[in-house]
């Protein structure tokens, strides 16, 4: 098998599995209790969040641990908006990037419908970057929040967020940035990014599923979404996994403690992966940013072919990758990222996305290519080619 598909979602380190074990099993217990068992996982957690704190280069009290990036992205939108428009009632409007992940537009589109916010997409332009000319046209005296990701899960295109943040910061809005994608390809520190808040989701980089953490720079306007006994300082309530937050704090000092050099071996693979699919089909589109972007995303789009047929094509051969995120895989229609960066509905529907983790080898992805340049000969043979 090659898996090709790590930013839908990553196996479980062994490194986190031994890390977490003793907080399922002998350390098990609540860390509000009093008790020593009490105290112990306290403690734990304690460590945990001073870890992802320090791979940061954020405060301990500035990191609430979460069930994942959709929480997180949720708590950032709608718990910073409200709070920001609470304190000044003039600013009633939030801007979000057209390319976020539904976890940020669907909670843009909750503030609209349910708390009378006025939201503005702001547009990209054809290789997925922001449109900082209407950006800036945007962005005004009564925007509460700007929410833009770092580096887009279907494309790979990666943002400036520090000029974007201190955009945002010139008009006194709040910066948050879905940062889901970027823990080992990206540097990954709070204040080079200046962002008063940023989502992390531990799946995607070898920690179970529903871990992550929320980064909330300390004094930002904000207001829990979750409440109760008043755990997360307050910010999330809920007894805390222990067992959760320590496999996400390893899984996230792992990544970022390789990142220069992974980062940089996997572009080069990735480069050469993606010039010998264009070489063999010089007619594919590779989508997203040629070189501002992540590591270990390719993409392209086979105009006239079913992406579908192509993608079943490699599962037959053991290779495992996507016709997008994962989210949108099923639907037919492409993707609104696709479509916001000016690609034809029907060219859209041919995408194919191809994610590596830290230990992609040149051979499997030029067995990939070859399946690939294979599986495209096939499909057309067949009849596959779609009525463009
Ligand atoms: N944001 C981005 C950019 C993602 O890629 C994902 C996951 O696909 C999420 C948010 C949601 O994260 P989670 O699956 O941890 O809820």
């Amino acid at each position: 098998m090659i898996y090709l598909d790590a930013a839908a979602t990553t196996p479980v380190k062994r490194e986190v599995i031994e890390a977490m074990f003793p907080w399922l099993t002998s350390n098990f217990g609540n860390p509000s209790s009093h008790h020593e068992l009490g105290q112990i996982a306290a403690a734990g957690l304690a460590d945990a969040r001073s870890s992802v704190a320090l791979t940061l280069g954020a405060h301990s009290e500035e990191i609430i641990f979460t069930s994942g990036g959709t929480e997180a992205d949720n708590a950032a939108v709608k718990g910073i908006a409200q709070a920001r428009r609470r304190r000044e009632p003039s600013r009633n409007r939030v801007l979000v990037g057209a390319t976020e992940h539904a976890a940020v537009l669907e909670s843009a589109k909750y503030l609209e419908e349910y708390c009378g916010f006025t939201v503005d997409v702001v547009p990209v332009d054809s290789q997925g970057r922001t449109d900082i000319g209407r950006y800036s046209e945007l962005l005004a005296e009564d925007v509460a929040l700007v929410s833009i990701m770092y580096a887009n899960n279907e494309v790979g295109t990666v943002s400036d967020i520090s000029t974007l943040a201190k955009m945002a910061h010139d008009v006194g809005a709040a910066m948050h940035s879905d940062c889901v994608q970027a823990p080992g390809w990206l540097p990954l520190n709070v204040e080079t990014l200046g962002v008063d808040a940023l989502s992390l989701s531990g799946h995607k980089i070898g920690a179970p599923k529903a871990c992550g953490a929320l980064y909330l720079r300390a004094g930002t306007d904000f207001v829990s979404l979750v409440h109760g006994g008043g755990q997360e300082n307050g910010k999330r309530s809920g007894t805390e996994s222990v067992a959760l937050a320590v496999a996400f704090a390893t899984a996230l000092a792992v990544a970022c403690g390789q990142q220069e050099t992974v980062s940089q071996s996997v572009s080069e693979l990735r480069d050469r992966f993606a010039e010998l699919v264009t070489r063999n089909l010089p007619w594919v589109i590779a989508t997203g940013h040629p070189s501002s972007r992540l590591a270990n995303v390719a993409s392209f789009c086979f105009p006239k072919l079913s992406g579908e047929s192509l993608l079943l094509e490699l599962e037959n051969q053991g290779i495992f990758s996507s016709s997008g995120s994962a989210c949108a895989a099923g639907s037919d229609q492409a993707s609104h990222v696709l479509v916001a960066m000016g690609i034809p509905e029907v060219v859209g529907q041919t995408a194919l996305r191809f994610s590596f983790s830290a230990d992609i080898s040149a051979e499997q992805l030029d067995a990939t290519a070859k399946s690939l340049v294979a599986g495209v000969e096939r499909v057309l043979a067949l009849g596959g080619a779609k009525q463009a």
